[in-house]
């Protein structure tokens, strides 16, 4: 999911439609926005993309100058309109609205004590339970109750809690996902990446830091830290496929970051071949940097319909497997007769990958070789990042390289290795890894209470 907010500015809601647009990528089952006047709210969700969502005419009745919202794609709940946010609630006085990006690890936890207690739940999500905590807490100020909330609660957030009045913004102790801010003159701008910083034309002022909560308001800014800086362990899936690439997270490109996956994986998988191609748009980087690095060249050898979502967040398998093949096309001016190296940014079911060997060779390509800019995926996510069961992981289906190559149909298959992506997402820390890289085969970075 991707959240924006916005502070102390009369287009309010504009600024976040855009800020929104620029995170579509995080997701695209549904789309919301809620503002503030100082007195009351004002909000619009719906299903689908943010240019389906919001009119002209809805963003005009979104008055305020102070907004937030959010794009979903659903891990946690339901894709349904109920499950949309940012979610609204009724809070003590006035209302509360929530758009979080991440996954609770103890939400099921909390949901049932508070179930015992009496609790009515209107959404099948995790964001709820943040509400009713808070709604319960026995603290008077908003800051207190949010702080003692936010050492309960446990997973990865990145999150966004607005009231009348006040912006709070808070990221959970590993950092697991992105939230940087942003200043626009006198104003506050928060998003999940800095693409859509600037998309809004705002500069980044700084990271939320793991652990740290921040409360902006008329009074100015508040800082507090509900957990000790601990280690930090960004998503390395945001630099291998989630993130946008003209985004910077902890001061690198994705891009460029990328790339280097790229590098490292013709740097550990080298091969004869006569062309680099990637799957567009998530792979290109990587490929690009293979290319630089083994000589190679690269060409534009797959061209993607851009009208067609991204195919992994279609929720369920059929879908999935149509909006592939809607999506793709090879050119055989690039493919035919020449032994291909095919970059792919990750497996995850292997649905993706067979479907393109398969196009390639229908193309002409004499042989293909699909190299991998990340490791193989063994384990399942808490944290935010849509995954199959273990037990449908394509890695998890095979115990050979040799083995799962043919199961796509490629000549030879290749995994970058887990240092080999280390080396190119990490940040120059004393915490050596500083990444999350469980779905990889490293630990979890929670407890995940699902044992
Ligand atoms: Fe990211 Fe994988 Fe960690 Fe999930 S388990 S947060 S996808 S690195
Ligand atoms: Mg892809």
């Amino acid at each position: 999911c991707g959240v924006f907010g916005v502070f102390n500015h009369p287009q309010a809601a504009d600024l976040t439609y855009y800020g929104l647009h620029a995170l579509q990528h995080r997701g695209q089952e549904s789309a919301g926005i809620v503002t503030s006047t100082g007195e009351k709210f004002h909000h619009h969700r719906g299903m689908g993309l943010v240019t389906q969502v919001f009119t002209r005419e809805i963003l005009d009745s979104l008055t305020g100058d102070m907004a937030i919202g959010h794009v979903r794609y659903s891990t946690s709940g339901e894709s349904l309109l109920q499950n949309a946010q940012p979610l609204v609630f009724r809070y003590r006085e006035g209302n509360l609205a929530i758009a979080h990006n991440g996954n609770l690890v103890n939400a099921e936890l909390e949901r049932k004590l508070l179930h015992d207690q009496g609790g009515i739940f209107q959404t099948t999500t995790d964001t709820e339970v943040i509400a009713h905590l808070l709604a319960r807490s026995s603290r008077e100020r908003f800051e207190d109750a949010a702080s003692e909330v936010l050492t309960r609660i446990q997973g990865a957030f990145a999150l966004l809690i607005m009231t009348e009045k006040k912006l709070l913004i808070a990221l959970d102790r590993h950092g697991l996902r992105p939230l940087t801010i942003g200043k626009l003159n006198d104003s506050y701008v928060v998003a999940s990446e800095t693409c859509a910083l600037a998309a809004v034309d705002a500069k980044v002022w700084r990271e939320v830091e793991p652990g740290e909560w921040l409360v902006i308001d008329e009074q100015g800014m508040q800082t507090g830290r509900f957990a000790p800086r601990n280690k930090l362990s960004l998503c390395s899936f945001e630099f291998v496929y989630f993130a946008r690439p003209d985004s910077v997270i902890h001061g690198k490109s994705v891009l460029a970051t990328r790339k280097d996956l790229g590098r490292n994986l013709a740097k550990e998988h080298a091969v004869e071949a006569d062309v680099v191609i990637g799957v567009p748009d998530s792979s290109v980087p990587a490929a690009l940097g293979y290319a630089e690095e083994s000589g190679v060249p690269y060409e534009m050898g797959l061209v993607k319909n851009s009208y067609v979502g991204r195919s992994f967040i279609e929720p369920t398998q059929d879908l999935r497997e149509l909006a592939v093949r809607l999506k793709l096309s090879a050119v055989e001016d690039v493919l035919k007769g020449k032994r291909v190296v095919l970059v792919d940014d990750s497996i995850i079911r292997g649905t993706t990958s067979r479907r393109i060997v398969k196009l390639i060779r229908q193309a002409g390509a004499r042989e293909v070789h699909v190299r991998i800019s990340s490791p193989k995926v063994r384990n399942p996510c808490f944290y935010g990042i849509d995954m199959p069961t273990k037990e449908e992981l394509f890695a998890n289906k095979w115990d050979e390289e040799d083995a799962m190559g043919h199961a796509i149909g490629a000549d030879t298959l290749a995994f970058l290795s887990e240092q080999g992506l280390l080396d190119a997402v990490g940040v120059d820390l004393d915490e050596i890894p500083n990444r999350c890289i469980a779905c990889f085969g490293g630990a979890y970075p929670t407890h995940t209470f699902l044992t």
